[in-house]
């Protein structure tokens, strides 16, 4: 007979429990504590499961690339432009210019769009993200999002 994990008492049916933010196979006074996921759990094996069939979804964003202020000042350099003359460009503070290219402030997409054209340089980078409700947890994020980083760095010169 499996044991709670929670209280640790053997029991023949275990439910498999969202407790306090952990998720645990437990019994059924444990499971009333907290938000039940499955059940029940008999002899090594789910029964019926009560959650939803894990399904695949893919979310795509776009996101400022982490490494945007050093290619911000390299192409500001290659450009032998001054801080001020690219906040003129952008309409933007000189000293915000300085914190972004600090990495102190992070751009907005919107802005960060705007640099990219002002500087011919790559910002904006798409993040997929494949997510299949832990069905292969640890798998973590699909490979366009490294191909894509990949991308960003080689714009760079
Ligand atoms: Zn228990």
């Amino acid at each position: 007979m499996p044991n709670c994990e929670m209280c640790g008492r053997r029991v023949e049916v275990l439910k498999r429990a969202k407790i306090e933010g952990a998720v645990l196979d437990v019994c059924d006074d444990c499971a009333a504590k907290g938000e039940v996921i499955r059940t029940p759990y008999v002899g090594g094996q789910w029964g019926v499961r009560t959650v939803q069939p894990a399904r695949e979804k893919v979310v795509v964003e776009y996101e400022v690339a982490a490494g945007f202020g050093k290619i911000i000042h390299d192409a500001r350099k290659e450009r032998e432009w001054d801080v001020k003359k690219l906040s003129l460009v952008l309409h933007a503070k000189e000293s915000l210019m300085h914190k972004i290219e600090a990495g102190k402030i992070k751009p907005d997409l919107s802005f960060a769009q705007r640099i990219e054209h002002a500087l011919g340089v790559k910002l904006v980078e798409k993040v997929v993200e494949d997510e299949d409700d832990g069905k292969s947890a640890g798998s973590g994020r699909g490979g366009m999002t490294l191909a894509d980083f990949v991308k960003v760095k080689k714009v760079k010169k």
